[in-house]
Order: C-alpha cells, then structure tokens, then sequence
C-alpha cells in the first residue's frame, strides 16, 4: 500500500486511478472484478476475449499512473496524494485544479462530494470538504508554510464558489466573461464567504444539494453535468490563489453521441467537446506550451485562469469501476487519462 514515502513532491501535473470495490448489483449479477492493482502505480485490466474455438482467455492490459489507488483505499488517503499538494500552490500565488473523470457509477461523486449512498448524506470525508478545511483553517496542515501563513488572520479572506454546467437546462448556460488582467469571471455565479469551520460543509451541502435539486434521477443528471467547486484565496481583498475541484460529466456520454434523442445527442456532443479539450488544456500546461486551447468548450474557457501562468497545478483522479460489464468503459477512461500526461 501507499505510504507517505511515496508521496511525488513538485509535480506540476499528477494523474492517478482509483478503483471502487463491486457494487451490491455487480455481486447479485455475478459480474466479475477484472481491475487489478498489483503496485502502487500500476493498474491491470484483464478483458476476458472470446477464441475461435470460443474458450475464454485473459488479455492484460497494463496501465503506468503517478498513483494507483485500490478499492481499500478511504477518501483522506486519495486525498493525501492528489489534492492534498496543490493546496500550498493557492498559498503561493497558484492556480490548482483536481478533476474526478470517470464513467456514471464509477466514483467521482464519492471521492469529490462525499458519501451519499442510501441514507448516508455525509459530504465531510469528500475531497471537496477536505480541501476547503484544510485552505481555509490549515486542518492537519503538515505544511509548515500554510501553518505559518494562516497564523496571519486579517491578512486573507476565503469564499467558496460552487457551478453546475447544467446541460440539460440551456437557459441556465453561463457567460464566461474575461477581465483585462484575463482572470475568468463567470456571469450568474455568487461566491460565499467561508468564516468558520461549519460555513466549509454548510456550503458544500448546499452546492451539493443545488446540483441535483429538481431532477427525478440525480444520478441521470449529474452524469450530464460538469460540477466546479472553487475555493477562492484572497490577501488583503485581492485574489491571490483559486483552487477548482470538478466532479466531470460521466465520461460514457459522449457515446450519446448517436442517440435518436437530439437534445441527447447534443448532449453528448458537448460532453465529448469539453473532455477533448480538457485533456489538450492539460497536456498543454504539462508541456510549458505558450498556446493552450481553452477556448474550445465552457468548461476550458471557465478554467482558462488555471491552465495558464507560471504557478498552475493540476491533478486527475480517473475513477474505474471494477465489473467486467464496465470493461469498455474502463478501459476508455484509462486510455484518456494515459494521454494526459
Ligand atoms: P459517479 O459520481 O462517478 O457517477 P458515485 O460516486 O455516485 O459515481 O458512485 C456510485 C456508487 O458507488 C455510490 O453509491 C457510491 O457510494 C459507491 N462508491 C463509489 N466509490 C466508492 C468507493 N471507493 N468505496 C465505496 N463505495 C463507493
Ligand atoms: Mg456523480
């Protein structure tokens, strides 16, 4: 297992997998565990394949990320190693951004918003809460900086800023405005002022509950929907650092894209147009280019201030799901997340 030890320090672009254990549908169908994670950087699909003479065979696929993270790893571990890092990057002037990609049911949801399986409600273990407690009252900082930088209290201000890229409700798109220092301003968009430590999940509950209020199927809506979480730094009133932490549309949307449905079909669309250009923006900032094409969806030209500047950081958390009916899926959103780096 993971040890802090193997914490990568100073990357400026961090990619890892993080499998969920089998559903209680997967286990009643008999649908078998194909994902396996034999070290901590490496994950394996095993796709069963058909021979001629139709005996079934293992083909291995081996995947290499930063890290790899099994279906016995908790929340706070994930956290550790993926957004954990880029909170210092806020403190000095930085951008940092934490993306969860993966397929519907895969776990973007419970590693960024938290637990809300069945009766659990219980948003304190997400990676959104994690990081706005520990940004906004130094929680567990074994940053000596942050520590240090918090002990000046009338120096910084904290707001919390939360956005639905509603696609399925085209009234409500955004106007993403740029202001002459080319800092992103989102028309419609209210940020909140975090004062104490309940603010960081009183917020979060209602950024939470705003995504899915209204829909007879949350699941069916916020598979179609990016959701931005933004933790914005400010010293002495101005912006000194803004961490974003998305919780990407299901990533098996784009193959809506031959749907009979047309508001479907546009869906998909624009799914697979802002995940293209995610993944450009990404590799973009990875390689120091001067161009990055932001400009190619919303979802980019939102993020723009955080793809670009010196102090950007960024982290991907691809979560699989285990099942071998998901292999198509899984194997898709390993290859993406392959290509980012
Ligand atoms: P997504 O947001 O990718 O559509 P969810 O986060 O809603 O997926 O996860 C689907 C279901 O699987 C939920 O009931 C969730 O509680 C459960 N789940 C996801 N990841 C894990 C995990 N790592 N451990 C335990 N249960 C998980
Ligand atoms: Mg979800």
């Amino acid at each position: 297992p993971l040890t802090t030890a193997d914490l990568i320090e100073e990357h400026r672009i961090c990619v890892c997998v993080r499998k969920r254990p089998l559903n209680k549908k997967e286990l009643s169908m008999k649908d078998l565990d194909v994902i396996t994670i034999p070290s901590k950087n490496v994950v394996m699909v095993h796709e069963p394949k058909q021979k001629v003479d139709l005996t079934r065979y293992l083909e291995n696929q081996t995947f290499r990320f930063d890290y790899a993270f099994d279906d016995s790893t908790a929340n706070e571990m994930v956290y550790k190693f993926t957004a954990r890092p880029l909170v210092e990057t806020i403190f000095e002037r930085g951008m940092a951004t934490c993306f969860a990609y993966g397929q519907t049911g895969s776990g973007k949801t419970h590693t960024m918003g938290g637990d809300f399986s069945g009766k659990n409600q219980d948003c304190s273990k997400g990676i959104y809460a994690l990081a706005g407690k520990q940004s906004c009252f130094g929680f567990s900082s074994s940053c000596a900086f942050i520590k240090e930088a918090l002990r000046w209290k009338n120096l910084w201000t904290f707001f919390f800023c939360f956005c639905v890229f509603d696609l399925l409700n085209r009234k409500a798109k955004l106007r993403v405005l740029e202001d002459g220092k080319q800092q992103v301003q989102v028309v419609g968009l209210q940020e909140k002022e975090v004062k104490c430590t309940e603010d960081v999940l009183k917020l979060i509950e209602v950024g939470n509950s705003c995504r899915t209020s209204g829909q007879t199927s949350a699941n069916a809506h916020s598979s179609r929907s990016h959701a931005v979480f933004q933790i914005i730094l400010r010293r002495k009133g101005k912006m000194h650092g803004k961490f974003s932490l998305i919780d990407l549309a299901g990533n098996e949307r784009g193959a809506d894209t031959s749907s009979a449905d047309r508001q479907t079909r546009l869906e998909g669309a624009e799914i697979n147009k802002s995940l293209l250009a995610l993944k450009e923006c990404i590799r973009a900032l990875g390689r120091n280019q001067p161009h990055t094409p932001f400009r190619a969806s919303k979802l980019t030209q939102v993020l723009r201030d955080s793809f670009i500047g010196e102090n950007s950081r960024t982290c991907m958390i691809a979560t699989i799901s285990p099942g071998m009916t998901s292999c198509e899926n899984t194997l898709n959103t390993l290859r993406y997340a392959n290509r980012v780096k």
